[in-house]
């Protein structure tokens, strides 16, 4: 093995879900500095022409998909203009596209619940099939999933659990799909962060009995930054986690193994 070469994603092409902000515009970011080149895919036109300008300002090659990964349909026909034009599959699919809702059991509104599940599992599933089907008949590939530590146990005094339930899905479907998967080549793994400073923390930050709380509750005392996530995914993208799948990692500060 080459040690010195192991982050070198040349030839590879990175398709990237809520690519234009966040843990997803670093994460291609870093990919892209690693040799891949992108498939950027939000459903905001503007913020991913935005996101994909400031990428290629830096030396990347990237592509861009308006898409909303809640419609199957769509999905499925993105995925296929996107293998279709990167010679059949991609190498690296990242579903970073989420979103977070705070409300608790008892006032979450119906429409809500099923927003944070369409994008947050289905959506993330819908990816999945589409991109994978098309790895799987290639031989090769690696799914990266945004869960997160709220997948893995209850986030207190945050009750958020349509958040909860959709990210614990989140985890179940990267394990069922890396056995599903682990003997075609396509490799499907998790991170399952905590709290990292984006624009989905925001909101919460502007919380203090729920900020100070969790800044508390977390060993290293911070909140993580999206190039600290980037760094894992550009791992679990590359030949250094290649016997590497159905994990789910921590990169949560020590908040989980508390
Ligand atoms: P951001 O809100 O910064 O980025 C998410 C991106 O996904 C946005 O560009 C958003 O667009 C896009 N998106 C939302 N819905 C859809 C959709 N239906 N179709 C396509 N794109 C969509 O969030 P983060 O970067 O912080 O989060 C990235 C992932 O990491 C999420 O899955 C999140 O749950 C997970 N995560 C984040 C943590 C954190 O602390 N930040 C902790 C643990 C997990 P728009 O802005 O227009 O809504």
């Amino acid at each position: 093995m080459d040690y010195s070469n192991l982050n070198n994603l040349g030839g590879q092409v990175a398709a990237v879900t809520g690519g234009a902000s966040g843990i997803g515009l670093e994460a291609a970011r870093a990919l892209a500095a690693c040799g891949a080149t992108l498939e950027l895919i939000d459903f905001d036109a503007k913020a991913l022409g935005k996101a994909a300008m400031s990428l290629r300002d830096q030396g990347a090659t990237v592509e861009t998909t308006v898409l909303d990964v809640t419609d199957p349909a769509a999905v499925a026909e993105a995925a296929a203009s996107i293998c279709g034009r990167n010679g059949g599959s991609v190498e690296i699919l990242l579903n970073s596209a989420g979103i977070a809702r705070l409300h608790s059991a008892t006032d979450v509104a119906d429409a809500e619940w099923r927003q944070v599940i369409e994008v947050n599992l289905n959506g993330s599933f819908w990816c999945c099939r589409e991109f994978g089907r098309a790895m799987v008949a290639a031989g090769r590939g690696s799914v990266i999933n945004m869960g997160s530590m709220s997948g893995n146990i209850v986030n207190a005094p945050q009750f958020a659990s349509s958040y909860m339930v959709s990210k614990g899905g989140v985890h179940q479907l990267t394990r069922a799909l890396a056995v599903e998967w682990a003997k075609t080549g396509v490799r499907v793994n998790a991170l399952a962060p905590g709290y990292i400073g984006t624009e989905m923390t925001l909101k919460m930050r502007a919380r203090p009995e729920l900020f100070d709380k969790w800044l508390e509750m977390t060993p290293m005392g911070r909140c993580g930054t999206p190039e600290e996530v980037a760094a894992v995914i550009v791992f679990l993208a590359s030949p250094a986690s290649s016997y590497m799948t159905g994990s789910i990692l921590a990169v949560d500060g020590g908040y989980t193994s508390l």
